[in-house]
């Protein structure tokens, strides 16, 4: 299982795709791609392996900020619908998850009576959670720093806005996840490995930290909103 996220330049699905790839030794049961652009987010997802995946992603469209996902099932069947990315009511959010939510029926029970869920994921629930706080107008960034805190157990999570397809917001908790920087792009990884493509040099993410990635930057807070400075490092890997 492993995560992969890109913005930049360059059209995003090939390196997502590539990115999974590299991610496969991991293990896993379904993968998935999610494509901003434009028109809107485009989420391709399939059962098996990522070749299986790249035969349903329409080539036609086209975007320079995606995320990616190697689903190793922990709450649902593997199955097409429980693969990620997941999505809110009426798609606004798009997220990606690994890891384990303990507390996703209390969660569910407490704030999301009225939500009918697409999955049998505890992931999904993050996504309907982020959607329904941001209806009550906080921030993207605000709602994201909110419900991270609201989570028990361990997550890597990348997140897209479909109001703001210029973003990625990740954080985590006891899963691992990278930013990798290269110029005028950024990259997510579970593994430095997965990015190798794009750059070499990374910055490791604390357990109850999130990063707020564009093209140009990445600003690194915590739960609580406080920023935090972390220098990066080379990866010394062969790609
Ligand atoms: N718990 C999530 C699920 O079952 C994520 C599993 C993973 O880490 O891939 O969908």
């Amino acid at each position: 299982c492993g995560i992969v996220g890109y913005v930049g330049t360059e059209d995003a699905k090939e390196i997502l795709l590539k990115g999974l790839e590299k991610l496969e030794y991991r293990g896993y049961d379904s993968a998935g791609i999610a494509l901003a652009n434009e028109e809107g987010v485009h989420v391709y997802k399939e059962k098996g392996r990522i070749a299986t995946l790249r035969e349903v992603v329409d080539n036609s469209q086209r975007g320079y900020i995606g995320i990616g996902h190697t689903r190793w099932a922990t709450h649902g069947a593997p199955s097409q619908v429980n693969a990620h990315p997941h999505q809110s009511k009426e798609s606004r959010y798009t997220l990606v998850h690994n890891g384990v939510i303990e507390n996703y029926d209390h969660l569910r029970r407490e704030y999301l009576e009225n939500v009918e869920m697409k999955s049998d994921t505890d992931t999904e629930i993050v996504v309907q959670l982020i959607g329904r706080f941001a209806q009550e107008g906080m921030t993207t960034e605000e709602v994201f720093r909110k419900v991270l805190s609201l989570l028990k157990g361990s997550y890597a999570i990348a997140l897209l806005d479909n109001h703001d397809p210029e973003t990625i917001y990740v954080g985590k908790n006891k899963s691992p996840l990278l930013v990798g920087l290269g110029d005028d792009v950024n990259v997510v990884a579970s593994d430095a490995m997965a990015m190798l493509h794009i750059t070499n040099e990374f910055v490791e993410l604390m357990d109850k930290e999130i990063v707020i990635v564009t093209r140009d930057q990445i600003t690194i807070k915590t739960l609580e909103g406080e920023v935090i400075s972390r220098d990066s490092y080379i990866a010394e890997l062969d790609a």
